[in-house]
């Protein structure tokens, strides 16, 4: 197979199998690829010092989460940032190992790794080896958001080392399994480490309603993850007459005590990160990009679009580790801004509204015979959704008469009120609650299998499709509401 690249980390990659062309699906070129993979290899190199020695320095930590961030999906286009990183991954290893270098008869252990002997392997070992990257790649970017609010945990950086050691030293099914599922339990400690830096330094999310109405003036949208670096602009923002937007993944912003305090923290602006190049087309304001989910800039945006931290993109100006904003600013100052607008809701952590699904479906509501649960990513649309959609109410099952609860990373799904997501370890949500009217629940909607609505269009993960009390008859019940529905609920009946 003559491929120029192999990529297959992320639920864009080609085919449901793997981008192996001159560019990626996310526009990654084959380059940068092949650089992201020099920059794994290196990291393992760095891993095998910290094990020879038997500490991890905070320069090697930070390397280490640093350099698998880098490789996640839409982080960073840039051959030299790249290249940077893994000049960056020697010095520390250089640092742990100064006689490697120069080492006459060199054992070999703390070189970097192939990665094409993963690529090249049989199927069972480069499954189980990609899931141990795939998953401290995803672990480091909780790592580092934790890492720049000043929290880490020893035990989750001592993992990324053991963890990197063990892709190059283990090749059977059976020692590359446990090293597996520890992946999914530590990832859950570093979640919650990253939830703890959150709540700790911003307060405990609460439900907030987000406006979107964008006011006229100058104003920056700003987006990726990083609550340190939207408090940062938010600080050198502040009295100059500029608002700002969140956009995509920094929505959950809003929700946090202390920065609701920046009374120019106006809303969120747009949808989902999926649809940016759509909603930055010739937009009159910059737009910052803290953290992941940057896609190619289109012309027509490309000179107001900012980076910052670990992503990076060839020609869009970059805020390093000084934190000035200032050309983020000017050029806020410099386009003004639109008026524009309409409100969606965010929630954190509770049910917060039964969602009418009353759309004709043609399929008769019956007894409810089975709740169901399933989660899927935002911005997911592909097959891999579709088979999410089928596990709803019971794998390959669509029960008649289920009533289906989906919790869905939705930073601000592209249709059907309000929703939210959550950061870091909490689930997002789009678990709706009662309003005050509805008496009893019955389903009155099912969903294809095929995932699809009865307009042909992807659902989204509708939450949970009730009929109203008054609307039907008497299938299940809810103690203690008034069987009426409330104005503005979306009843008529
Ligand atoms: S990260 Fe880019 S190149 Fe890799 S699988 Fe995803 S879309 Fe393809």
């Amino acid at each position: 197979m003559d491929n120029k690249m192999f990529c297959y980390q992320c639920e864009q990659t080609a085919g449901c199998a793997g981008c192996t062309g001159a560019i990626g699906v996310c526009g990654k070129t084959a380059d940068v690829a092949q650089l992201q993979d020099e920059l794994t290899g290196a990291l393992i190199g760095l891993a095998h010092a910290v094990e020879n020695a038997g500490y991890l320095p905070k320069q090697a930590s930070r390397a280490i989460i640093e350099g698998l961030f880098t490789t996640l999906t839409n982080v960073s286009f840039d051959e030299k940032a790249i290249t940077r990183q893994i000049e960056l991954t020697h010095a520390a290893k250089d640092a742990i190992s100064p006689m490697c270098a120069s080492c006459a008869s060199p054992c070999g252990k703390t070189n970097d790794y192939d990665l094409n002997r993963i690529w090249g392997a049989n199927e069972d070992i480069r499954s189980l080896k990609s899931l141990i990257l795939f998953g401290l790649k995803g672990m480091a970017a909780y790592a580092y958001h934790a890492l720049m609010l000043g929290f880490s945990d020893e035990e989750v950086n001592m993992f990324f080392c053991e963890a990197l050691c063990k892709v190059d030293t283990e090749d059977t099914m059976e020692t590359l399994l446990p090293t597996v599922m520890k992946v999914g339990e530590i990832n859950l400690k570093c979640m919650a480490l990253l939830d703890q830096a959150n709540t700790q330094t911003y307060g405990k999310p609460q439900p907030t309603t987000v406006s979107l109405h964008v006011e006229k003036g100058p104003f920056i949208v700003v987006t990726g993850h990083d609550l340190k670096d939207l408090q940062l602009l938010l600080e050198q923002t502040a009295g100059k007459g500029i608002n700002i937007y969140t956009h995509g993944e920094m929505l959950p912003a809003h929700a946090y005590p202390k920065l609701k305090e920046y009374p120019h923290l106006k809303g969120n602006f747009g949808t989902a990160w999926q649809n940016q190049q759509k909603e930055f087309d010739n937009l009159p304001a910059p737009i910052l990009f803290t953290t992941n989910c940057l896609m190619p800039p289109k012309a027509s945006y490309a000179d107001r679009v900012y980076t910052t931290e670990v992503v990076a993109f060839p020609g869009a100006t970059h805020i390093g580790e000084e934190k000035d904003f200032t050309p983020v600013i000017e050029k806020a100052l410099e386009l003004g801004g639109y008026p524009e607008g309409r409100l969606r809701g965010f929630f954190r952590g509770r049910l917060v509204k039964i969602e009418n699904g009353e759309k004709p479906h043609g399929k008769k509501a019956g007894p409810i015979r089975a709740f169901g649960a399933g989660q899927r990513e935002q911005g997911d649309h592909g097959e891999h959704a579709r088979q999410q959609e089928k596990q709803v109410g019971g794998r390959g099952k669509e029960p008649e008469a289920a009533l289906r609860l989906k919790a869905e990373c939705r930073q601000a799904g592209d249709r059907n009120g309000a929703e939210g997501q959550q950061e870091g370890t909490s689930l997002p949500v789009r678990f709706s609650l009662p309003c005050a009217g509805i008496k009893a629940v019955a389903p009155v909607q099912e969903q294809g299998a095929d995932g699809q609505d009865d307009d042909g269009e992807n659902m989204g993960g509708a939450a949970v499709f009730v009929k109203p009390a008054h609307q039907q008859d008497g299938i299940g019940s809810q103690s203690g509401s008034s069987g009426s529905c409330p104005p503005g609920c979306g009843h008529d009946g």
